[in-house]
């Protein structure tokens, strides 16, 4: 099916014209529709143009970045290049928290305006305040609506939203028409994760959507539900999700229980969409023509195909609140050029925080490899959560919809404790409920070793 975008012109509905806001956005994806196809060199030329634009503001009218760039060579020249560029220090979240209004550029182009507040919470506790402008937010759009037509999305669909809501604007979004901007599209409704798991079934059984995005864990628990219950998610034809990792299990739970794959992406609330996954395969692209990604092992060199670093970005349009090299706190595993053909850059796979590896007795950090659903398995365990406490104490949570026996927590125990190569006590704590983190997130695994 042809989907034609939304007209504004009286009498004409094909082709459309557009209402300007939306021709901004199909004059964007007409751009991206291109530089998908372009080669990693001709991309990298592109960006390192609009890099060289936003440093120079930075230089410019930012004060922290005034300071810290005193006494680098005047980038506004044509000597600028990557090169040089990675020369900037990476910016760690503490300097943002520390000096945040020091970020504000006092040079905001008209054209960029107005502005608004995209607040973290920071799982530190010490909220980081980041600005968006309305030049941010039309790229924001943009990517959006490019991953719907990457994944060929039914338009005239539902859509059911399950994230954490703030009641003002829950209560204004609830419902609305249309979820795909620029086309005539399917209604959107929004439920909360504040809500039990039971109530979003009910509210996804009388809604009937076709398509559903939601947090990984939340996506898991009700799977699961309905599993138990008889209950059906027939309705769906798509399943997405962002804010957590997506496993390969449950991928497969997924696959096998709704005949469906995941659609994730990968995006933070201070970088935007930073990748989306590949319409041919699991893995995902980076959104060059918006964001420039570095992938850093332990001496701030690239990592090559197949390694895991620290996601170090620079969003290249916001002007209000410039961020050069930041290091958002998660960890990728860099990808080989994709089949598919498209130039931008593959992430194999996004890791957690920092503070999701695991240090060893030794000092050594490294990924756990557990499989939580395996622990849960093993009893009438309806959530459960890892905690390192210190380099030899392990803390397991559990929410159990009755007492363990003491066989199956012998086994527990035991099972737990191989999976960290039986080199830390482990500590069962039976709570009522484990939150998520304000962010939205749910972390099976936190380590809080500094
Ligand atoms: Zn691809």
């Amino acid at each position: 099916m042809v989907n034609t975008p939304t007209s504004a012109a009286t009498g004409i509905h094909w082709p459309a014209l557009p209402h300007p806001t939306n021709a901004l956005l199909l004059a964007l994806q007409y751009q991206l529709e291109r530089s998908q196809w372009c080669t990693p060199e001709q991309l990298q030329q592109q960006q390192s143009l609009q890099l060289q634009a936003l440093v120079t503001h930075a230089q410019n009218s930012v004060p922290f970045y005034q300071q810290r760039l005193q006494h680098f060579p005047n980038l506004n020249q044509s000597k600028f290049s990557l090169d040089i560029f990675r020369q900037i220090p990476i910016l760690k979240r503490s300097e943002l928290q520390q000096s945040n209004k020091n970020f504000r550029s006092s040079a905001l182009p008209k054209d960029h305006l107005p502005i608004h507040q995209l607040r973290t919470s920071g799982s530190t506790g010490a909220p980081v305040d980041i600005i968006g402008t309305q030049v941010t937010e039309l790229f924001f759009r943009a990517f959006n609506l490019r991953n719907h037509l990457w994944h060929q999305r039914n338009f005239s669909g539902k859509l059911a939203i399950i994230q954490i809501q703030t009641d003002r604007e829950y209560k204004q979004k609830a419902r609305s028409l249309n979820w795909v901007e620029a086309f005539p599209s399917g209604q959107v409704v929004e439920f909360d994760t504040g809500q039990t798991i039971q109530q979003q079934l009910l509210w996804i059984q009388q809604e009937q959507p076709d398509y559903l995005l939601t947090y990984p864990s939340n996506l898991k628990a009700l799977i699961e539900q309905a599993q138990t219950q008889g209950n059906s998610l027939s309705s769906l034809q798509g399943i997405s999700t962002f804010g957590e990792l997506v496993t390969p299990t449950l991928r497969q739970l997924v696959r096998e229980s709704l005949k469906l794959e995941i659609i994730d992406v990968y995006s933070a609330k201070d970088a935007g969409i930073i990748a989306l996954q590949c319409p041919k395969d699991f893995h995902y692209h980076i959104q060059s023509e918006g964001i420039y990604v570095e992938i850093l092992d332990n001496e701030n060199q690239p990592c090559a195909s197949g390694e895991v670093g620290r996601v170090v970005v620079t969003p290249l349009h916001n002007y209000a609140m410039p961020l050069l090299r930041y290091e958002i706190g998660d960890y990728a595993e860099v990808g080989h050029a994709c089949p598919c053909g498209r130039g931008l850059p593959v992430l194999n796979q996004i890791y957690g925080r920092q503070r999701n590896m695991l240090v060893l007795p030794t000092g050594e950090k490294i990924w756990p490899k557990f499989i939580l659903s395996n622990w849960a398995k093993m009893g009438p365990i309806r959530q459960i959560q890892a905690i390192q406490q210190n380099r030899s104490q392990i803390e397991v949570k559990l929410v159990i919809d009755r007492p363990l026996i003491d066989i199956e927590e012998k086994q527990l125990h035991q099972k737990i404790s191989e999976d960290f190569d039986n080199k830390f006590q482990i500590l069962l704590q039976y709570v009522d409920e484990i939150p998520r983190t304000s962010g939205g997130k749910y972390e099976d695994f936190i380590c809080e070793v500094s």
